[in-house]
């Protein structure tokens, strides 16, 4: 069909400035560290480097997944930087940061697939601040192995992001599946039923709200305690575009529906990402 090519009046915001912007862009340059906040360029970052939150990517930027909607560069991925979890903890004590998320590429060409790395940027982070700390994982290919190792450092969310429903899986995840997705929640939470465990959406790749409501019954079916619901919105051209921009009342009420299927916290508007008051959702 027709793809809508102007953003809607709620889509248009002023881009963030700041001088606390600026000094936390500057440290983490200076130690060699990549935010998805700086990278993806977020609407949210003063808001949420305000709050004392930021996401670490963690394990190269080159991915070997060929996802149709992310703008992460694909091919070889780098070696594993043996320092980066201290890297990651320096930064973390220096921003005063109070809600650390931390993120990867998909490593399938890794053994343990980086688990054991994740591990040890928990660890780190801990030893050198107070900061909650959230994990956003790569499906691991389902191995309960490498799940093990991640929660083995404890950290306070377990976050794996479903992104679209079970029917369009295909066409914007590609390598991905949803059956595997679900398992890697269902596992986390088995192993460490304290771990509170988190997902998240794009809408507007063309999914149904009955799709999206089957989607969130599965979830709720494995335990998943926290939901983020976002709009899609196109890195370039050259990516999928989006089908529809769903109004900010429809967002209220897919919240609304979300919490009354039991999910402890629930973000959902137009510019909430998977990290959006990541801080809020993990002490709720
Ligand atoms: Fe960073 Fe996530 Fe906040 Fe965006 S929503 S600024 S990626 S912490
Ligand atoms: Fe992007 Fe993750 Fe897909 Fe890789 S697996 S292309 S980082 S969404």
């Amino acid at each position: 069909g027709r793809k809508p090519r102007r953003l809607p009046e709620w889509l248009k915001r002023p881009v963030p400035s700041g001088g606390g912007m600026y000094f936390a862009k500057s440290l983490i340059g200076e130690l060699g560290l990549e935010t998805i906040c700086e990278s993806g360029k977020c609407p949210n970052r003063s808001e949420c480097w305000s709050r004392r939150t930021a996401t670490f990517m963690i394990l190269g930027e080159t991915c070997t997944r060929p996802c149709g909607f992310c703008a992460v560069r694909r091919g070889k991925p780098e070696a594993v930087a043996a320092d980066e979890p201290e890297r990651v903890a320096e930064a973390c004590a220096r921003l005063k940061l109070r809600h650390v998320v931390i993120t990867s590429v998909t490593r399938d060409d890794l053994p343990d697939g980086g688990a054991d790395h994740f591990r040890r940027c928990i660890l780190a982070v801990r030893e050198r601040t107070g900061a909650t700390i959230e994990v956003l994982t790569p499906d691991f290919n389902g191995r309960e192995d490498q799940v093990a190792t991640v929660l083995d450092a404890k950290p306070e969310v377990f976050n794996h992001n479903m992104e679209t429903v079970a029917r369009l899986q295909q066409h914007v995840r590609r390598k991905s599946q949803y059956e595997v997705s679900l398992r890697v929640l269902e596992i986390a939470k088995k192993l460490s039923p304290e771990t509170r465990t988190k997902s998240g959406f794009m809408l507007g790749l063309g999914e149904t709200t009955g799709e999206l409501l089957d989607t969130l019954a599965d979830l709720r079916s494995v335990g998943c305690n926290l939901l983020t619901l976002g709009q899609y919105l196109q890195p370039s051209p050259r990516h999928l575009p989006p089908e529809r921009y769903l109004p900010p009342a429809e967002f209220d009420e897919l919240g609304r529906l979300a919490r009354l299927m039991g999910f402890d916290e629930v973000a959902s508007g137009p510019f909430v990402r998977s990290s959006y008051h990541a801080d809020e959702m993990a002490k709720a």
